[in-house]
């Protein structure tokens, strides 16, 4: 005999723990289906480990000031080892948290991976479960390309799964998760190539201001980047290392690791999503509406799976309204997908809320208003060695409301979320004049833009 709950999640990650989690605070009967560890890619091989990676080389950058703030050091080098452990330590201590977190909040853990057998039924381990409402949170996977020697490259999973630092690497890909990862390895010494099939490639969808600046920056560390039409081939060289090979017929070698980032897919394969009639678009992504509905009533996909804002408080934030929809009286409650802010944790960090200039003129045309700043902060101040902080706010209309925040810098990651707040309730550039500027901090640039 089948068990019956009022909700069951497929994945145990950031979106298909929180609408068990919300249903639950309404007395209802709810289940997660996770086979691996909980929390899923956010907290085991995504945004936690990687921000802990972050951490490690901001220090790294702080060791090379420190001498100019009159410190007298002798570093003997990075410990991976080290750094891993204290990672793993962190993250063991979040799913040790886990452990109790669904029995306390009185959710069912299934243990096992999820197969459709129709709309409203779903097997594990031979066992089948129904329930009223169905939401679909499997995630993604990275992509790889399908060429020779492929599987010689490693992807995030493998990244985090290093042992030590790999004294030569390649990242193939320009989007955020390549352009952190090359920063965290050559911050800890790797010599690092990041490997663009052409130059759009580098960190799409971002403002043009902070393109430039990112790309400045990697230079300036020391990161190669090199445009080669695409990858071709991998292959092992007699010594062990990997050599790559581009659509320019130009072969790179010499490479300890070479890392896939060039972007992830729905983890939908093993779903049997046909069973229940489950459409998904182009992509492979499920198509889901503006309250997170699939095709077929009661059942329901939220995080990266949709392929919409894949981030971890996205995730959250859909299911979470979902659940509020359905169970907590609040028929129109839903996500509201603009205006999300993000942070790319490069070195140093970005963050961007709202339009690009590009997007803006597009939609807008000549009412667009632009204020700019690039600068060097004054923690740089004893240093020849500057890293750029650069600022954009993109305004609209005669009262010049602000529609897009894009900033690369130090603390701008902290600085975002306050301004993206700003920007949602509608600030104009008039309001952030009006603010008195916090003084002296880099945050103070964006109420004193001329
Ligand atoms: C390297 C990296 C860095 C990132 N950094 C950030 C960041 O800084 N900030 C941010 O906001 N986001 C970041 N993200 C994105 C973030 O991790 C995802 O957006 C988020 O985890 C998506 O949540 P989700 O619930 O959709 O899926 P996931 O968290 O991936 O969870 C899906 C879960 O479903 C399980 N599953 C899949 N199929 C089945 C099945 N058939 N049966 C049972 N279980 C199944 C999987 O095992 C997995 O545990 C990062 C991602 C990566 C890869």
């Amino acid at each position: 005999m089948s068990k019956h709950y009022d909700m069951i999640a497929i994945g145990g990650g950031s979106g298909g723990l929180s609408a068990p989690e919300r249903a639950a605070l309404y007395g209802k009967k709810t289940a997660v289906i996770e086979a691996r560890e909980l929390g899923g890619t956010c907290v085991n091989v995504g945004c936690v480990p990687k921000k802990v990676m972050w951490f490690g080389a901001q220090i790294a950058h702080a060791l090379e000031m420190a001498p100019k703030y009159g410190f007298k050091l002798q570093v003997s080098g990075h410990d991976w080892a080290t750094l891993k452990a204290a990672r793993e330590k962190y993250i063991g201590g979040i799913l040790g948290w886990y452990g109790n977190y669904l029995a306390d909040s009185n959710i069912d853990h299934i243990k096992g991976w999820a197969r459709f057998v129709d709309a409203h039924t779903v097997e594990v381990n031979g066992e089948r479960y129904t329930a009223d409402h169905i939401v679909i949170a499997p995630g993604s996977k990275p992509v790889v390309l399908p060429i020779e020697g492929a599987e010689l490259g490693i992807t995030s999973d493998g990244f985090f799964a290093l042992d030590d630092c790999p004294g030569h690497c390649a990242v193939i890909g320009g989007g955020y998760i390549g352009v952190e990862l090359a920063g965290v390895l050559r911050a800890l010494g790797c010599q690092v190539t990041v490997v663009l099939r052409e130059e759009a490639d580098f960190l799409p969808g971002f403002d043009a201001l902070l393109r430039q600046v990112a790309m400045d920056e990697l230079l300036k560390q020391g990161i190669n980047i090199h445009t080669n039409g695409g990858a071709a081939k991998l292959a092992r060289s007699a010594d062990g290392s990997i050599a790559l090979t581009g659509r320019d017929g130009i072969t790179m070698s010499g490479f300890e690791q070479v890392i896939w980032a060039i972007g992830r897919e729905p983890n939908t394969d093993d779903l049997n999503l046909g069973a229940a009639g489950i459409e998904t678009d182009a992509r492979g992504f499920i198509a889901t509406d503006e309250y997170q509905n699939t095709n077929v009533p009661g059942v329901y996909a939220v995080g990266d799976a949709t392929g919409r804002a894949p981030l971890t408080p996205v995730a959250i934030a859909a299911a979470r309204r979902l659940s509020d929809r359905l169970f907590g009286g609040k028929p129109d409650r839903k996500l509201d997908y603009d205006n999300i802010p993000t942070v790319v944790f490069s070195h140093p960090p970005m963050g961007t809320v709202g339009m690009t200039e590009a997007v803006a003129r597009d939609k807008h045309g000549d009412a667009v208003k632009i204020y700019t700043t690039r600068f060097s902060p004054m923690y740089y101040a004893p240093t020849e060695h500057k890293v750029d902080t650069a600022m954009k706010l993109v305004c609209v209309g005669a009262d010049e409301k602000v529609v897009g925040i894009h900033m690369i810098g130090d603390g701008v990651d902290e600085m975002l979320q306050g301004f993206a707040v700003a920007l949602k309730m509608g600030a104009t550039k008039r309001d952030l004049d009006d603010t008195v500027a916090l003084h002296p901090t880099s945050a103070e640039e964006l109420v004193t833009l001329r």
